[in-house]
């Protein structure tokens, strides 16, 4: 089969590869990847940012495709059905994190696309118990982002609470998700994007956002709580200079660059900063039927898979509005 495959580390770029297709374990699945979201982590992997992956290795943790094949475990997800493969692969489903409902933190957790080969490529397997049913009412390309910029946004957003006016700092293809879940949920989303990035506040505005501005610009109201999807470390007490006496500060993000000192009056009050890390498959489920309910539209930007390096560059030169998706 064809795969795009980081071959050494911190390459920047993903080399054609001829592998063979992969054979399903007994718990796993085999499917034929029909399309593959293009996550900032993939960019992190790529460039080397993230220290214990392996190598080669398929990056791609938003696959969707259809069952071809099943190990001699697997009940349910038949041959013919349509799943994703999202971020969290495997875990150990014995420790104190698993066995606590935080199956996200499992030292052992295995991770697709980073320590399992991933859907760049015609063919993947992954496990059938870290697998999901999709929706109907999404085309592949477009339930694609909703594997990882949906579920870590949506886990993400979850975090900050009950508040009404959450601010989103970077608007890419996991804050233009939130945001539609938010405006549905009642909420008011204030949109922070990079200073002068005209097209980024235009694209928020029109899904939804009530407000967009520079990330260095005051919102014209004090946020209740904010989600940071950039991986920009200065937008931490940016953030918290923002939000209310008890609001809540996200990170949303796999890395980020160093946060700056900052003086302790922005934390006082109550204010929290918390980071979160991958999904569970409660996560998973509980997104997917939301997003079964809400008719969330995903802005999407095909590429064939041989054009993945385009991509991944268009991702990090910021040229994209909603996320990219490889078709193989
Ligand atoms: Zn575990
Ligand atoms: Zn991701």
């Amino acid at each position: 089969m064809r795969a795009m495959a980081l071959t050494t580390r911190g390459a920047h770029t993903v080399d054609e590869a001829a592998l063979d297709v992969p054979v399903p374990g007994p718990t796993d699945i085999l499917i034929r990847v029909l399309a593959c979201g293009v996550c900032r982590t993939d960019l992190h992997v790529i460039d080397g940012e993230l220290a214990d992956g392996v190598i080669p290795v398929v990056p791609g943790h938003e696959i969707v495709g259809i069952v071809e094949q099943r190990g001699t475990q697997v009940t349910g997800l038949e041959t013919g059905t349509r799943v994703g493969i999202p971020w969290l692969g495997w875990s150990c489903g014995e420790c104190e994190f698993c066995l606590s409902g935080r199956e996200n933190l499992c030292r052992r957790a295995r991770f697709t696309g980073y320590h399992i080969n991933g859907g760049y490529a015609e063919y993947a397997v992954g496990d059938a118990r870290f697998s999901f049913r999709l929706p109907d009412r999404y085309d592949d390309a477009h339930a694609a982002p909703l594997l990882c910029a949906g579920l870590i946004g949506y886990r993400a957003y979850t975090m900050t609470g009950t508040g009404r006016r959450l601010g989103i700092y970077g608007f890419g293809a996991a804050a233009h998700i939130v945001t539609q879940v938010a405006v549905h949920q009642g909420r008011e989303v204030y949109a922070f994007v990079s200073p002068g990035d005209g097209q980024a506040m235009r694209f928020a505005r029109e899904v939804g956002a009530t407000w967009a501005g520079a990330s260095n610009e005051p919102p014209p109201v004090p946020l209740d709580n904010a989600v940071i999807f950039a991986p920009v470390g200065r937008l931490v007490p940016e953030a918290l200079s923002r939000v209310i006496p008890g609001g809540v500060v996200v990170c949303a993000g796999i890395h980020m660059s160093d946060i700056p000192s900052f003086p302790y009056r922005l934390l006082w009050e109550e204010r929290i900063v918390r980071s979160v890390a991958n999904l569970t498959r409660r996560d998973a489920e509980a997104f997917l039927t939301l997003a079964a309910d809400i008719p969330l539209r995903t802005h999407i930007r095909t590429y064939p898979l041989a054009d993945a390096n385009r991509a991944l560059d268009d991702l990090r030169a910021g040229r994209l509005s909603g996320a990219a998706v490889l078709v193989p």
